[in-house]
């Protein structure tokens, strides 16, 4: 991880960012500002609030207030070269939003194939019934996704590392291609943060967190986010607005205490990850490990390209067995959670079946997938919590 154009360091500018005097009033943590209605001195007053423009202005309380406006100006603060972000309810509303401020009816959507589920849903659901198409992509297509890009393309969307499979995209020969073409680009950068992929130096139009995930980082908030690239706020913002999209304060407030350790938080989740995942992949039960951090995961020399770090979620299969023989492995597992979601301080283990949701490519696994989260425990506890999972499966599996 390194340093922005002030020469601060991630730790630095995770502790800094959106903490404006003007919001805190000399408060350290931004504080919870409540409201619906702001009262105004005068009708002239009130008549002059409507006109201006209110971005960072008390107008009402859907247009927020300083506890929303600090998160948005922090994770605005991680990108160099952003101009704005957005706050959402959920990651999921913050990947909607940017696809309608950026997609009209008869427009082609390219998404890649390793997207996370709901946004093949969002596609295949309302913007089909808009009347916009998607065409999945390879997510190894690198440059060659000129060859798909159309005279109806107008967007493409990425997510590097993928769902679920991990493949690292090459995220500057695609927005090469796009910027050649004038299609815009849309990242899905949870698995990252800006802290480990800054999206928009690296040429994304907009790049999307699941705040839910890292940012939060205590699993007890559902947030997102979107930070637009140059020139791109506005249709971001106004999409937003006439969508209604408003976070509450409180859930933003809680966004904002998450984010000041999230850059030791992240330091943890990938030195700890990598440990397990080197351990794992030495093990006779596993046929392989998926952790873009680790050869023979898809893009993993991009990974050493362009990533400053890795992240505390990745995947590993087992070398047979059935459904039963995985189910017993997670079961038996004390200190991994079984849950969706991550990011958060507590270990998670689930069972994916990653083919059920692709469209134009095929995998070749040869045994039953496990996602693992690796939270803030000792990592020498979970691999004994491991060690045993790994026993119950060999007695289920044969
Ligand atoms: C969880 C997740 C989302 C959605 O975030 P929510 O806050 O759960 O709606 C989006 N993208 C990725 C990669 C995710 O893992």
């Amino acid at each position: 991880m390194s340093g922005d154009a002030t020469g601060k360091r991630e730790g630095t500018r995770v502790v800094q960012a959106g903490r404006r005097p003007e919001w805190t009033a000399g408060i350290v943590n931004p504080p919870v500002w409540r409201a619906s209605t702001i009262l105004y001195d005068s009708v002239a007053h009130l008549r002059e609030a409507g006109g201006r423009d209110t971005h960072h202005r008390l107008f009402y309380g859907r247009r927020g207030t300083p506890t929303q406006w600090s998160l948005a100006d922090a994770l605005t603060s991680l990108e160099p070269g952003a101009e704005g972000t957005f706050l959402y309810p959920s990651g999921v509303a913050a990947i909607s939003t940017a696809l309608l401020a950026v997609l009209s009816p008869g427009d082609e959507l390219l998404l890649v194939d390793s997207a996370y589920d709901p946004t093949r849903n969002l596609a295949n659901g309302l913007l089909k019934r808009m009347g916009i198409t998607t065409r999945f992509y390879d997510p190894m297509i690198g440059a060659g996704i000129a060859d798909l890009i159309g005279e109806r393309t107008r967007a493409i969307f990425l997510e590097s590392p993928g769902s679920l499979t991990f493949e690292v995209q090459d995220v500057p020969a695609i927005v090469a291609a796009a910027r050649a073409r004038g299609v815009t680009t849309l990242l899905d950068n949870t698995w990252a943060t800006p802290l480990l992929f800054p999206a928009i130096e690296r040429g994304v139009d907009y790049t999307i967190l699941a705040c839910t995930k890292y940012i939060v980082g205590h699993s007890d908030v559902m947030l997102g986010s979107v930070t637009a690239g140059p020139g791109r706020f506005a249709a971001l913002r106004d999409a937003s607005l006439q969508l209604g999209q408003v976070t509450s304060p409180d859930d933003a407030w809680l966004g904002s205490r998450g984010l000041r350790t999230m850059a030791v938080r992240l330091r943890h989740h990938e030195a700890a990850a990598l440990r397990i995942a080197r351990w794992l992949v030495e093990r006779p039960e596993v046929a392989a490990v998926l952790h873009p951090a680790m050869p023979g995961c898809p893009g993993h020399d991009l990974f050493l390209r362009d990533f400053q770090g890795s992240s505390g979620l990745f995947a590993f299969t087992l070398a047979g067995g059935d459904d039963a023989a995985r189910a017993a492995l997670i079961d038996t597992l004390d200190l991994f959670g079984i849950g969706y979601s991550w990011g958060g301080y507590e270990s998670l283990a689930i069972p994916i079946d990653p083919q059920r949701h692709r469209s134009v490519t095929t995998r070749d696994d040869v045994g039953p997938m496990v996602r693992l989260q690796i939270g803030l425990e000792d990592p020498d506890d979970l691999i004994a919590d491991l060690e045993r999972g790994l026993a119950a499966w060999r007695a289920t599996a044969g």
